[in-house]
């Protein structure tokens, strides 16, 4: 379920994992189409991630591939994780392969508060 240059899904990813029930997750909400976890090694207070429970790789291969009732389905889980932060403010982050540093090849939202998060991106030295 790969589109066009993109590399196949790897079923043995720690996210497939996680779904699998392979391995455990501080589970946040489940869904239908979504899943959410706080992150093992969070950065903010609050950093919680969303990954859609089809086999996408990234954001690119979902909104290409994934069907409607998914999409909605896992934006509507965005949506509700990080409805707790509408007051203070929030930053939702997806990172898409190798210049991004994408670590985990299973699409995921990072959605993180809790904090002044500090400018959107590290400046080059
Ligand atoms: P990315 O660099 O956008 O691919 O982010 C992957 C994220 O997954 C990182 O923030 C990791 O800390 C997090 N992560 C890796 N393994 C686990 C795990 N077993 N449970 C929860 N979060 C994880």
């Amino acid at each position: 379920m790969s589109v066009n240059g993109l590399p196949p899904y790897d079923t043995n990813n720690i996210f497939a994992r996680i779904l699998r029930g392979e391995i455990p997750c501080k589970r946040v909400l489940e869904t239908p189409h979504a899943l959410a976890f706080h992150d093992i090694a969070p950065q903010a207070p609050t950093h919680i991630l969303v990954i859609p429970k089809g086999p996408y790789v990234s954001a690119t291969d979902f909104n290409a591939t994934a069907s409607a009732e998914e999409i909605a389905g896992f934006w509507r889980a965005v949506g509700q994780v990080s409805a707790p932060l509408e007051g203070s403010g929030y930053r939702l982050l997806a990172n898409m392969g190798h210049d991004s540093g994408q670590e985990v090849p299973h699409f995921h939202v990072h959605v993180l508060g809790g904090r002044a998060l500090g400018p959107m991106l590290v400046r080059p030295a």
